[in-house]
């Protein structure tokens, strides 16, 4: 029996043209269906009518976490209620939540985009899928679930944390797949080696969403699992939840299902576009979204563009990994970092580990001081410590142009934790 793709064929005239009528009735939906939306395009004297072609989507404005903020508790709605069939919300730190209204379609459309993602990762409904993520009003457990089911593999809904029971179905349940954050596959990588059943698990592929990895931490859970890919999957509450795209076999970029989003690259200071291949900020556009769509929506997460044609052929665009947000930006003697930089420096030095922390002091001098602490590599002999130090701060100042002290620790000392870990400790008053 043929099985049935989520992956249309498309030519790129055919999806240009699906954007456009998408941008159309998008803009059309929101000024008719939102308060909202309605003022902010009248405020930008606009008119559904007046988009005629792809680029008018420069004219539109933007719309930011503040607003969905502001709209709480149910921002951005463009339905009435009787048509959202349910919500979800991001786990936000501060303030108040985002939520998100989803009609019956939009769940339906999401389950479409997520079983898009297991079938570019090349599953088959014999893959059996743990789901380490989390379960609740969160859109990670419910949306890996729904694009399993929809895409007819075995899902074995664990969420996240409670490692002995990992183990314990890595082994009974023999799943082939296992979707969770970074940081729990490199702490499940670890648990797996430690009690030597690498033997006695199946393991393929990893899914990896919500947090951003290192090459190092990719290499590391590649060897402690045995697994053939870790792939990359992209997504955020805003936008449906996980599932917006993923890299395919190739590992050549992210593809995007631009027939469901208009990704443009902005820099986050000017909000014009960076030149291709440059990094900016992702700015998102829905084309078909009802009950929450988005128009012009700033992600402050950070990519850029792919320039060409990943080598699988597919036509749907490609974007690198997410290098961190906008915001996780600091300023360390007047010069901009990002995380994502230093984590990048680092896994390039094979004698460092795949964690680290970057803390910020402000000295008696009143200037800034960055510390780096890094693990040694297993196996690595702590006479080299002089020979990492030298190397990492060498290479931090030239390329990222700070100064900075750095301390190794032993494998393993550094905290290390189930969900997003946090690396960053600024100090200064
Ligand atoms: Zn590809």
């Amino acid at each position: 029996m043929e099985r049935r793709s989520f992956l249309p064929k498309l030519t790129e005239e055919e999806l240009k043209e699906i954007q456009l009528q998408g941008l159309k009735w998008t803009v059309k939906h929101a000024y008719e269906g939102s308060e909202f939306y309605r003022k902010r395009l009248e405020e930008a004297g606009i008119s559904p009518d007046d988009i005629k072609t792809l680029d008018d989507l420069k004219r539109l404005p933007f719309t930011t976490a503040q607003d969905l903020r502001d709209g709480y508790p149910f921002p951005l709605r463009s339905v009435p209620f009787e048509k959202i069939v349910r919500i979800h919300a991001s786990s936000g730190t501060t303030g108040k939540r985002k939520v998100l209204c989803y009609t019956q379609k939009d769940v339906d459309d999401w389950a479409d985009m997520m079983a898009r993602c297991f079938e570019i990762a090349g599953l088959t409904p014999l893959d059996r899928v743990q789901i380490a993520v989390g379960y609740g009003v969160w859109t990670a457990g419910v949306g890996f679930q729904l694009g399993c089911e929809r895409f007819g593999a075995m899902a074995i809904p664990i969420g996240p944390g409670n490692i002995d029971m990992q183990c314990q179905f890595l082994v009974d349940f023999q799943p082939t797949v296992i979707c969770c954050t970074a940081s729990m596959a490199l702490l499940l990588a670890e648990e797996v080696d430690r009690r030597g059943l690498r033997e006695k698990i199946n393991l393929k592929k990893v899914i990896m969403g919500s947090e951003r990895a290192s090459d190092a931490m990719r290499r590391k859970i590649k060897e402690l699992l045995g697994v053939e890919h870790v792939f990359d999957i992209t997504g955020l509450t805003e936008l449906y939840g996980p599932g917006a795209g993923l890299d395919c076999e190739r590992h050549e970029g992210i593809h995007y299902w631009a027939d469901y989003y208009i990704l443009e690259v902005l820099d986050p200071e000017t909000l014009e576009p960076v030149p291709p291949g440059e990094v900016g900020e992702m700015v998102i556009t829905t084309l078909r979204k009802e009950a929450a769509p988005l128009i012009r929506y700033r992600t402050r997460d950070l990519t850029r563009l792919i320039p060409h044609r990943c080598s699988c052929g597919s036509i749907f665009p490609m974007h690198d990994r997410i290098l961190g947000r906008s915001d996780d930006m600091f300023i360390v003697r007047g010069v901009n970092v990002y995380p994502s930089h230093i984590d990048e420096i680092l896994s390039g030095i094979p004698e460092v580990g795949s964690e680290y922390q970057i803390i910020l002091e402000r000295g008696q001098d009143g200037k800034d001081y960055m510390t780096i602490k890094v693990e040694r590599e297993r196996g690595v002999d702590p006479s080299k410590d002089q020979k990492i130090i030298q190397e990492v701060s060498d290479k931090i100042k030239k390329q990222v142009l700070v100064s900075c002290k750095v301390e190794v620790v032993d494998y393993g000392t550094l905290p290390r934790t189930d969900r997003k870990s946090k690396r960053v400790f600024d100090y200064r008053e």
